[in-house]
């Protein structure tokens, strides 16, 4: 410590190791703190871990000029947000800051080219090897496989018979399987292939019935479902299933003019493409009009050139899909038109993939990195009564993105292509984490119109706040260099508002006039003044917001993750060494103040996970603690559209459900889900997989 720190300070650090709960140790321990290489022995503690990481992203700033002074009062800051646990920064950052590897971003997102390898380097086996690059040092990918020509096509070159999307992914899997032996962390996939391709009902049966549990382990499978999909599978009509190989029309080469109809995007979509390239170019428009054509022409042409392999009613394919998350959590949804139409720099490009938990809808070849604020940190007591720190939590936004942004200078990209798509927009993910138990120490239940409300508020807060931050670093720094003042698309115009929320959900509860007086400096932000800014100096980054899983950085915060409820009140917890039981301590601390932390109390408790059954507990705890599977799937999804209105990326969420949910429920949150503009949805039924790390109760 003295040696880290300087003498004497030794007593100051030691506090703040205190701040870590039993279980931050122990994941602190298992992956992040450094080792020698040799002895294997430990040569750093959390504090220095901390500080090993606020170092290295406050050096960033000498780059740009400033005085040693400066950045050492810019370390002493993010030291101090990181170890007051009020900010971390994914783990990727943790693990990686000042070592030999240099990864410090959680999501990835690699193009997969119809070739095997390509000059531009986007074959398939390129990819492949990307990946495990991305894989050994703690980082996810995701990857969209529709340009892959379908199962059975010709191979022309070799005369031979192409086996398909599946089964390349099968190879991605069984690499991202042997790089974790030596790896960080077990790698993540995320594969997407849109609703057109030939082979989608392959793909949407690759995770379930008989190939559940066994196939693809490593993937989370989403569908890339368009308006035009889900406006026929409310009409019940069919769709046409594509080669991309044989039509022009469906293969896509990233030029967003024809795009559109390649991947059928919605007409509202490319002629917003269209006219806003036009205003631009004063008229005179580069592209070749007649590539411009309606989904219906598109089909046309694809039957012509013998592309369409067949058509299929679309609710059918969209009841499999259904039929597959319930089974087993896959597929997944990503809704293709709302991730583009509120894309900031859909000027760019189209967007085809998320990373692995979809909380960065990312172009190909981006990264991101991300961090979380513990909003648990910020309830405070003011007048005897709760309320919220929105000055702090104001002013960690605006060293968070600070940070973040350094982190796109200070990282070691494994790939040329990285770096310079990483650095076109240079997007960072701020996000949330703790939401649950900042409600409970506010005395509101997650399932309540007050909760979204919340949700909704914060949402908008800390966008707005993160956004500010950015032009802020603009003035000082320079903007992203593919910024375009008039082009950049600000979200929060198509952001929908709270009461198009509820109505859209059919609630009809109004929020309490208690959350209103707890948020009403949110309805003082003002946006057109923000707008005002960006138009003068611009923008650092392309995106500032999204909302990570937070899985490992939460339990270092000893916080409830990310937006989710609380998992359960006490369960058990399977780790190598064996099984422990574990009580939440927020809630001991309420058993507590009821006199009820009794061990015969808590033993009870621990059998089923739960009080919301428990009539001997008092009513105001059964409400507040709430949780994942008792929490109504509806509340799930709407906390979830609530954070999104207010994302520039992605807004991770997994909608829990009982065992005992029949398909039908799975079936409304998916349709729900694409009503209220969220991005991609996910479920996950209770005991729908054989391995759970998490159980809950005592299992008997
Ligand atoms: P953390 O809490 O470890 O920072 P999150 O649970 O918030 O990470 O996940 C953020 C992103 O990090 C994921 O969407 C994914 O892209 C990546 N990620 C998470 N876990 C893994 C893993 N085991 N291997 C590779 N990437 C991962």
């Amino acid at each position: 410590y003295n040696h880290v720190f300087g003498k004497g300070k030794w007593k100051d650090f030691d506090e703040k190791d205190l701040l870590l709960s039993y279980n931050a140790l122990k994941v602190l321990e298992a992956r992040y703190l450094l080792k020698d290489p040799n002895t294997l022995r430990y040569i750093e503690t959390p504090q220095m871990l901390f500080r090993r990481v606020a170092r290295f992203l406050a050096s960033v700033e000498r780059k740009y000029g400033k005085s040693e002074a400066e950045v050492k009062q810019l370390e002493d800051k993010f030291y101090e947000m990181i170890s007051d646990l009020k900010f971390v920064p994914n783990s990727p950052t943790l693990m990686n800051s000042e070592t030999r590897l240099g990864i410090l971003s959680a999501c990835f997102v690699i193009p997969v080219k119809d070739a095997m390898t390509t000059p531009e380097g986007d074959g398939i086996y390129d990819a492949l090897r990307a990946t495990a690059l991305v894989h050994q040092q703690g980082g996810g990918t995701g990857f969209d496989f529709s340009e892959l020509r379908p199962k059975g096509d010709v191979v022309a070159s070799t005369a031979g018979v192409a086996s398909g999307p599946v089964s390349f992914m099968k190879v991605f899997d069984a690499s991202t399987d042997v790089i974790k032996q030596g790896g960080k962390r077990r790698g993540a996939n995320m594969g997407v292939m849109h609703a057109w391709h030939a082979d989608i009902e392959d793909f949407i049966r690759a995770k379930t019935g008989q190939l559940k549990d066994v196939q693809l382990q490593n993937f989370n499978i989403s569908v890339g479902a368009y308006d035009y999909f889900m406006d026929a599978v409310v009409k019940g009509e069919s769709v046409p299933l594509i080669n991309p190989r044989k039509t022009k029309i469906a293969g896509r080469d990233h030029e967003y003019y024809i795009t559109k109809a390649r991947g059928y995007m919605s007409e509202e979509w490319i002629q917003e493409v269209i006219l806003s390239e036009l205003e631009e170019k004063g008229g005179v428009v580069s592209l070749d009009e007649s590539k411009i054509i309606t989904v219906d022409e598109a089909l046309v042409i694809a039957s012509k050139e013998g592309a369409v392999v067949k058509y299929v009613n679309a609710k059918s394919l969209f009841d499999e899909i259904v039929k597959g998350a319930w089974d087993s959590g896959d597929p997944g949804l990503l809704f293709i038109d709302t991730i583009n139409r509120r894309h900031p720099v859909w000027y760019l490009g189209k967007i085809n993939a998320t990373n692995p938990c979809g909380e960065e809808p990312l172009l190909p070849w981006e990264s991101c990195n991300l961090g979380s604020i513990n909003l648990e940190k910020f309830v405070i007591e003011r007048d005897g009564k709760a309320a919220i720190d929105w000055d702090g939590l104001a002013e960690i936004i605006r060293y968070g993105v600070r940070f973040l942004d350094n982190v796109i200078d200070a990282n070691r990209y494994p790939l040329k292509q990285i770096e310079d798509a990483t650095k076109r927009t240079r997007k960072v993910g701020l996000g949330v984490m703790g939401l649950a138990r900042m409600f409970i120490k506010l005395g509101i239940a997650y399932d309540s119109v007050d909760a979204i409300y919340l949700s909704y508020q914060l949402a908008k807060f800390i966008f707005y706040h993160a956004y500010k931050a950015s032009i802020e670093i603009a003035k000082e720094k320079g903007t992203f260099p593919t910024y375009d003042a008039r082009l950049y698309r600000d979200i929060w115009e198509s952001a929908l508002d709270f009461d198009s929320l509820l109505q859209t959900a059919e609630i009809s509860d109004k929020p309490s006039d208690y959350v209103k007086k707890l948020t009403s400096v949110v309805d003082k932000l003002d946006f057109d003044l923000l707008k005002g800014e960006r138009l003068k100096y611009g923008l650092r980054n392309s995106t500032v917001v999204s909302i990570a899983p937070t899985g490992t950085i939460s339990i270092i915060a000893g916080t409830s993750s990310s937006i989710e409820p609380l998992f359960a009140l006490a369960f058990v917890r399977n780790v190598a060494v064996g099984k422990f039981i574990e009580i939440d301590p927020l809630f001991l601390e309420y058993l507590r103040k009821y006199e009820l932390d009794d061990p015969e109390v808590i033993q009870k408790i621990a059998e089923s996970g739960i009080i919301g059954d428990n009539v001997f507990m008092p009513r105001s705890l059964r409400k507040l603690f709430r949780t994942a599977h008792e929490v109504p799937p509806i509340y799930h999804v709407m906390h979830q559209a609530a954070w999104q209105q207010w994302n520039d990326s992605g807004t991770s969420k997994t909608i829990n459900l009982r065992s005992e949910e029949p398909p039908e429920t799975v079936e409304k949150v998916y349709l729900l889900a694409w009503k209220l503009g969220i991005k991609g949805i996910t479920v996950y039924r209770d005991k729908s997989k054989q391995q759970q790390v998490i159980y809950f109760g005592v299992k008997k």
